[in-house]
């Protein structure tokens, strides 16, 4: 058992696992989550310093509860965030559809080298001949 001091408030705990967070601010978290959750799921036209003001939890976490993609909030709100790479305001997550996209074809592109010859072994593999031959092989045995 590991033994860290949590990065929020600074006291020493049992670590386990996941983020350097004690219980007790885990758990506040997990309140400060339900309560702006109910207070956008009543009012969901609230901007995000009302929203903040109203349920005592910091402007700074809420963004974060967007930024991790565990807040929902609905089209017409005017609460939003920026994506990471160009700027435009978003409703949750890291980056816009557009640069979500872009990202992934970027990703595909470089992978694809790496995974070509593996594709190619794998067909290898399943030969219909060979496993064929496999077969009478097995059958010549018996
Ligand atoms: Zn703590
Ligand atoms: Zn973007």
């Amino acid at each position: 058992m590991e033994v860290k001091n949590c990065k929020r408030c600074g006291k020493l705990f049992q670590y386990v696992t996941g983020k350097p967070i004690c219980p007790a601010c885990k758990q506040q978290d997990e309140d400060d989550f339900d309560k702006v959750k109910n207070y956008l799921y009543e009012y969901p036209r609230t901007s995000l310093m009302e929203v903040s003001e109203a349920t005592q939890v910091s402007i700074a976490s809420i963004r974060k509860f967007l930024r991790e993609d565990r807040l929902i909030i609905s089209e017409d709100s005017e609460i939003g965030i920026e994506c990471e790479n160009c700027g435009v305001t978003i409703k949750s997550g890291r980056y816009c559809r557009s640069c979500m996209a872009s990202l992934n074809n970027e990703m595909r592109a470089v992978t694809r080298p790496q995974t070509a010859p593996k594709e190619k072994q794998d067909i290898k593999q399943t030969d219909p001949k060979k496993t064929k031959m496999h077969y009478l092989n097995k059958d010549k045995l018996n």
